[in-house]
C-alpha cells in the first residue's frame, strides 16, 4: 500500500491536470511529455525534511513559451500559515504544482528546511507534504480504507482521532454500513464537502510537516465550509500551511498573504497591513464583500 501512495497521489494530480486539458489536445500532449521528464539526482537525499521552514527564491516558470512565474520569492517560517491569492490564471496552482516537482521551475530555487527540493528524492520531498486537493481522489473501496490511504501503517485509533479531529465522524456513523460502506466511482458518492474532509482527515494521519490547502474554486454552503476550516484549523497546528485561496474570509488569520497577479508577487503581508496598504488586496476584498452582500 505504501508504494501505492505516491503513484496515486501524483495520479490525482495527472487525473485533474488532463481534465481540465482535454478541451486543448495540444496542451494535454505536452503535458504528458512533460511529466515522466523529473528524475531524482544520483545523489539525491532520501532523508524527509521534518522542520517544514518553506522558502521559493526568485523562482522563474514558463509553460512552454509562456511565461506563467516571474521572479516569485516568500518563504514560510515553521509552523506559519502563508495564503497565495489572485485573480483566476494568475499561477497559485502552478506554484503548488512546482512544490511537488511534478515540474521544475526554470530558475531559481524551492526548499525545504534550506535544502533544494532537486536534491531530496521526490519520494523523500513528497513525504513531507500533505495536500487537500481541490479536488480529493476517492478509491472504489469503503471509507474507512480511503482514509488510512493517508498513513497506510497508522492504528485503528489514530485513524479514528484523525476522523474525529476532520469533523467526519458523525457522517461516518450516518452510512449505510458505517466504516464499511463503499465510496468511490462506483460506491457512494460524497460531497464536495465530505471529499475535503476525507483529505484533511489522510492529512492528519500523515502528520507531516508542511501541508498545502488548494481551495475549491466553487464554493460551498456556509455550514461546510465552517466544517472544513476549522478541521483545517486542526490539521495545520504546529504544521507550515500553505494555502491557495479563492475566498479571502478563509485567510484573514494568516501569518502572511501573497497576493499574485500576473505570476508576479503584487504585494504581500498580513491582512490587516494589506487593508491599509489599499492595493490589489484592498481592491479583492471590497469585490469579495460587495459580492457576499448582494447575494
Ligand atoms: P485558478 O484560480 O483559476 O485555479 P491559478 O492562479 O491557480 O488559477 P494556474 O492554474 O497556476 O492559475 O495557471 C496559470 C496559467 O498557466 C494559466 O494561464 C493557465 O492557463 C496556464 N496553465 C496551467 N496549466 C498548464 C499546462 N499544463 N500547460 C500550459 N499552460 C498551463
Amino acid at each position: 500500500m505504501m508504494q501505492l501512495f505516491i503513484p496515486l497521489n501524483f495520479l490525482g494530480f495527472v487525473y485533474r491536470e488532463i481534465r481540465g486539458a482535454l478541451a486543448n489536445i495540444e496542451r494535454m500532449f505536452s503535458l504528458l511529455d512533460k511529466v515522466p521528464a523529473i528524475q531524482d539526482i544520483p545523489s539525491a537525499s532520501n532523508v524527509t525534511p521534518t522542520q517544514g521552514e518553506l522558502a521559493f527564491n526568485h523562482i522563474c516558470f514558463n509553460y512552454d513559451e509562456r511565461s506563467i512565474l516571474k521572479d516569485v520569492s516568500f518563504s514560510i517560517p515553521a509552523g506559519q500559515k502563508v495564503a497565495v491569492v489572485g485573480e483566476s490564471g494568475a499561477g497559485k496552482s502552478t506554484l503548488i504544482k512546482l512544490l511537488f516537482r511534478f515540474y521544475d521551475v526554470d530558475s531559481g530555487l524551492i526548499t525545504i528546511d534550506g535544502h533544494d527540493i532537486k536534491q531530496l528524492t521526490q519520494q523523500a520531498l513528497r513525504q513531507s507534504i500533505a495536500i487537500v486537493p481541490q479536488d480529493t481522489v476517492l478509491f472504489n473501496d469503503t471509507i474507512y480504507n480511503n482514509i488510512l490511504y493517508g498513513q497506510p501503517t497508522a492504528t485503528d485509533e489514530a485513524l479514528k482521532e484523525a476522523v474525529h479531529l476532520a469533523n467526519l465522524t458523525d457522517f461516518i456513523e450516518s452510512l449505510p454500513q458505517k466504516w464499511q460502506t463503499k465510496v468511490g466511482e462506483r460506491g457512494l458518492k460524497l460531497s464536495g464537502g465530505e471529499k475535503q474532509r476525507v483529505s484533511i482527515a489522510r492529512a492528519i494521519l500523515k502528520a507531516t510537516p508542511i501541508l498545502v490547502f488548494d481551495e475549491a474554486t466553487s464554493s460551498l454552503d456556509s455550514q461546510s465550509e465552517q466544517a472544513i476550516l476549522s478541521a483545517l484549523k486542526v490539521a495545520a497546528k504546529g504544521h507550515t500551511s500553505l494555502v491557495v485561496a479563492h475566498r479571502l474570509s478563509t485567510i484573514v488569520d494568516a501569518d502572511k498573504i501573497v497576493v499574485l497577479s500576473e505570476g508576479r508577487i503584487a504585494e504581500q503581508g498580513t491582512h490587516k497591513a494589506l487593508l491599509s496598504q489599499n492595493g490589489v488586496y484592498a481592491k479583492l476584498w471590497r469585490i469579495q464583500n460587495e459580492q457576499t452582500i448582494t447575494h
